[in-house]
């Protein structure tokens, strides 16, 4: 929700939104980041992350996520009992600047700052912090981006106490090549529990085969936005963060088991297109319908391909 929402002009009602999430949830999907702890006046979209997340949490089983741009951020974060909240840290130093005003020397010490405000709260209650690695793949300002860069940061933040930190393909510059390469050499760098996940968008169509290259890899959690909401303002026709539908089509067409019951996911877009009218949804299985056959991988159990 966070990405897709923050990136559109419509302002959904908070009604609405806690709509999108109780039918998300009842359809499977097991984490969604609800929203992002900015100040209100910067992203008037997500202004209602601290009552989405007190409803989330009410939702059985539900792993509720949120961003968080800075220390205060992940203070308001830590407050309303979030399970796991996402700090960007743009690799690219000028994106860094350009996104959230800081050098990478602030970013860290916003990290350490961020880790003992975990460490402040009863073990209970501390949400799982993870750093975010933007701009990982490429970078709309600077270009290439230095895959040491990317690999130094990522052992840093970790070694200031990070739980984890995941990869994330913010331009849509990302090929599966990369995601092998740096998924692996995180991996190698920190351990495999400290990098599970990707943050993908389909800018230029590579979406779906980064998501392969990063199971092949190892990783388990992959971000993806219903209906591809968001898009991207330079890329006309193109989505926003892949397409959720789509992905559980792959995966559970590959054998393997998301929980996610696809008919309830597209009655959540039908839902949720109603409550953003004028807002372009994206993705081809909405369009195509599920194949003639299909079975969901929990029905074919002993024919996953691993
Ligand atoms: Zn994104």
């Amino acid at each position: 929700m966070r990405d897709g929402l923050q990136s559109i002009g419509s302002i959904m009602p908070t009604g609405a939104k806690k709509d999108w999430i109780a039918a998300e949830a009842a359809a499977g999907v097991p984490e969604i980041e609800v929203g992002s702890f900015v100040p209100a006046r910067l992203l008037p979209q997500l202004a209602d992350t601290a009552e989405l997340v007190a409803f989330a949490r009410t939702l059985p089983g539900l792993h509720v996520a949120a961003l968080v741009p800075n220390l205060k951020g992940a203070r308001a974060a830590i407050e309303s009992g979030v399970d796991k909240m996402s700090l960007p840290f743009s690799v690219s130093e000028t994106h860094s600047l350009a996104n959230l005003n800081r050098t990478h020397a602030q970013m860290f010490n916003e990290v350490a700052a961020i880790v003992a405000a975990v460490n402040d709260t009863p073990a209970d209650a501390r949400p799982r912090f993870e750093v975010g690695l933007s701009t990982a793949f490429g970078c709309t300002l600077e270009g290439a981006i230095d895959e040491d860069d990317v690999v130094r940061i990522a052992e840093k933040v970790v070694r200031l106490g990070a739980d984890e930190v995941g990869l994330s393909d913010t331009t849509g510059y990302g090929n599966p090549a990369q995601v092998r390469r740096l998924t692996s050499r995180i991996h190698a760098a920190l351990g495999r529990e400290r990098l599970t996940g990707i943050h993908l968008h389909n800018t230029r169509g590579q979406g779906l085969a980064n998501v392969m290259a990063a199971l092949e890899a190892g990783l388990t959690t992959i971000d993806s936005s219903l209906g591809g909401i968001g898009g991207c303002p330079f890329a006309p026709g193109a989505s926003g963060n892949i397409v959720t539908e789509d992905l559980v089509f792959l995966l559970e067409s590959m054998g393997l088991h998301t929980g996610i019951d696809i008919d309830r996911l597209l009655a959540v877009r039908e839902q949720v297109q109603a409550a953003l009218p004028g807002e372009s949804l994206y993705g081809f299985l909405p369009n195509a319908g599920v194949p003639k056959g299909f079975t969901y991988a929990r029905a074919r159990r002993g024919h996953a391909v691993t």
